[in-house]
């Protein structure tokens, strides 16, 4: 019986795609320490610093001292429901002047249930062929339809609402606003049109934009004046906020519906309130003074050539993407190959992602040894 997924794993591993763990030494805000070197981190999702930070971490708890639990040992709609839960959701709601928020217990979390939920029998869902893992599996949950348009192709995208829209009742277009693999961003006032003109909903997905883009850090949306025009913006704790956990936030209707019918919300006990508190700390007292390091981060990650802190060096074969891994490794860079299928079969790549930590001259040596493995890999 067993032999079925051994040969999968054997299979995977023949064709560079098996996964394992690795034994990293400890972390901090900008080294990773593995196979005894230190390492440049140049993979993490921690934009501003703030996960693996001591110097944070200690703030933060003499600040809340023994207030916050461990454990909440209950789902929300049970008793796992404490003043500090309503608090963060009443700050997002502030900030974003939107009509409600809901909290869920990670950016996967989230979107498994807002798409598995919002699109119901005879519904649909369009939806960006690049689209986080867990957008797609959310829709794979929903009684409803899906259908994946193009990359940020708005005339596919049209198209496809022209051909289909009216033989379904509700209709949901859901995208990411920062594409967590390839670092460009969506087509959002083209998008906020589409779904006022085929009477949609919208649903954007902010993980890699909440606490990097916007005055205030609210994300893509921010810095185009279109927060309120987006019926459902998700953003994640685990990234910037250097915390866990995830909301969403927009119309109450919507809120209210996920309360009520979002697996992923109602069977799943509630993060730690220490956790909580933690993320809701950061928003109030560190985020605010984050602006400056953020355009720095934002402009270094330009002149890479890419539209955000996230720079995809494409390089398209498995086995040659961890060779180049490996000679960055020599050289004191900590990089990973992303490979099918999380990403297309030929586009295996190096993504980069910049932290605020990360400065220019700490990444001369990388450009030299990338532009010098392949004159055609442009960062
Ligand atoms: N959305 C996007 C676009 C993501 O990239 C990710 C995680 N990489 C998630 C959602 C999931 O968020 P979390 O890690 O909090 O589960």
């Amino acid at each position: 019986m067993f032999e079925t997924y051994t040969e999968t794993l054997e299979d995977l591993k023949s064709h560079s795609h098996l996964r394992a763990l690795k034994d990293y030494g400890d972390k901090d805000e900008k080294y990773i320490y593995f196979k005894g070197q230190k390492l440049l981190n140049l993979s993490s999702n921690n934009y501003l610093g703030l996960a693996d930070n001591r110097a944070v971490t200690k703030e933060f708890l003499e600040s809340a001292g023994a207030d916050y639990s461990f454990g909440s040992a209950s789902a929300r709609l049970l008793t796992g429901s404490l003043p500090v839960y309503k608090e963060l959701e009443n700050l997002i709601t502030d900030l974003y002047k939107s009509g409600g928020t809901l909290l869920f217990n990670s950016g996967y979390h989230a979107n498994v249930g807002i798409n598995s939920t919002l699109a119901g029998k005879g519904d649909v869902i369009f939806s960006d062929k690049l689209n986080h893992a867990s957008i797609i599996d959310g829709m794979r949950l929903s009684e409803g339809k899906f259908f994946r348009y193009p990359h940020n192709d708005m005339g596919a995208l049209e198209k496809l609402l022209v051909r289909e829209r009216n033989n379904f009742n509700n209709a949901i277009i859901v995208s990411e606003s920062v594409f967590s693999m390839d670092g460009d961003i969506a087509d959002i006032r083209r998008l906020v049109e589409l779904k006022n003109k085929y009477n949609c909903i919208l649903v954007l997905d902010e993980a890699h934009a909440f606490g990097v883009f916007g005055e205030t850090g609210l994300g893509v949306t921010e810095t185009l004046g279109l927060t309120g025009d987006v019926d459902l913006i998700v953003g994640t704790f685990g990234k910037a906020i250097g915390s866990m956990g995830a909301f969403a936030t927009g119309r109450k209707v919507l809120i209210d519906y996920l309360i009520n019918k979002a697996r992923s919300f109602i069977f799943s006990t509630a993060l730690p309130p220490v956790t909580i508190a933690f993320s809701k700390w950061i928003i109030e007292n560190k985020l605010p003074e984050t602006f400056e390091r953020r355009q720095k981060m934002l402009e270094l990650g330009k002149k890479l050539g890419s539209d955000s802190h996230i720079i995809p060096v494409i390089i398209g074969e498995n086995d040659r993407t961890v060779e180049v891994c490996d000679i960055l490794f020599k050289d004191g860079y900590f990089t990973l190959p992303i490979r099918p299928p999380t990403v297309p079969a030929g586009t295996s790549r190096i993504r980069l992602s910049l932290t605020t930590e990360i400065q220019e001259k700490d990444l001369e040596k990388l450009c030299s040894v990338i532009g010098s493995i392949n004159k055609t890999i442009k960062i």
